[in-house]
């Protein structure tokens, strides 16, 4: 952690904030403060710099046009990059996902990214939209990942970069097979729910990355209502 105080950037409101998943921010900022670990939440917007000193980096869905935007002026901007390539935490779903690859096709035209993750994303012949489920990647070492898909790209997973989940057992995913991806601690997925909502061990996780405590160190919570909701889902797929 770079200060006492856990900083939590949540990535242009103004742009990616179309899916709901700013609950990504107010998950782990709950799950910190939880455990006594002080939290400040920063909204920044596209006109202004993102902060190069914090450690926890959301980025959210959204439509082609903002998408497009928001990665030009990530790319100017420079912050993510900077944080990512000193070990901090990042984490983006669905439009904030494709922005962390190395490019996507966003208004039938082909726009680079970030390449924080060694991904790639084009679209596909339908819109990928419901409940999706799978187990993660082993070394994660977390429970089954479960949340709501409404994309229309498909993402394809090079040598750098390994799936969040190799084999989905519901939804599409990637590119049906796998879903979402992970490079030391730049994670992407295309799951809203919001997804750290649906997944608390999953906001546990980024959260141990982020002060450097195993997540067993962290303290337990009450996770009665967010396990009902899992189970709930994961039996209406079953
Ligand atoms: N525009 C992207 C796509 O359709 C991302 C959509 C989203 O963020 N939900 O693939």
């Amino acid at each position: 952690m770079s200060t006492s105080i856990l900083r939590l950037v949540w990535i242009y409101p103004d742009l990616l904030s179309t899916y709901g998943d700013r609950g990504n921010l107010l998950v782990l900022s709950h799950r910190a403060e939880a455990r006594q670990i002080m939290t400040e939440s920063i909204m920044v917007r596209s006109d202004q710099v993102v902060p190069r000193e914090a450690d926890i980096y959301l980025i959210g869905g959204g439509e082609d046009g903002p998408q497009s935007l928001a990665a030009q002026k990530l790319i100017a901007d420079g912050a993510v990059t900077d944080a990512a390539a000193r070990d901090k935490v990042v984490f983006s779903v669905c439009a904030g996902y494709q922005i962390m690859g190395r490019s996507f096709i966003a208004g039938d035209r082909q726009h680079a990214g970030l390449g924080l993750l060694d991904i790639t994303s084009d679209r596909g012949p339908t819109r990928a939209v419901g409940e999706l489920a799978g187990d993660v990647h082993p070394q994660l070492g977390l429970p089954t990942l479960t949340g709501f898909e409404n994309h229309g790209g498909r993402t394809h997973i090079g040598q750098e970069s390994a799936p969040l989940v190799p084999q989905v057992s519901h939804g599409i995913g990637n590119d049906e097979t796998s879903e979402g991806a992970w490079r030391g601690k730049v994670i992407g997925t295309y799951l809203h729910g919001p997804a750290l909502a649906r997944n608390p061990q999953l906001a546990d996780l980024l959260l141990s990355w982020a002060v450097g405590r195993p997540v067993d160190q962290l303290g337990q919570l009450d996770d009665t209502w967010s396990q009902q909701l899992r189970q709930e889902r994961l039996a209406a797929l079953a």
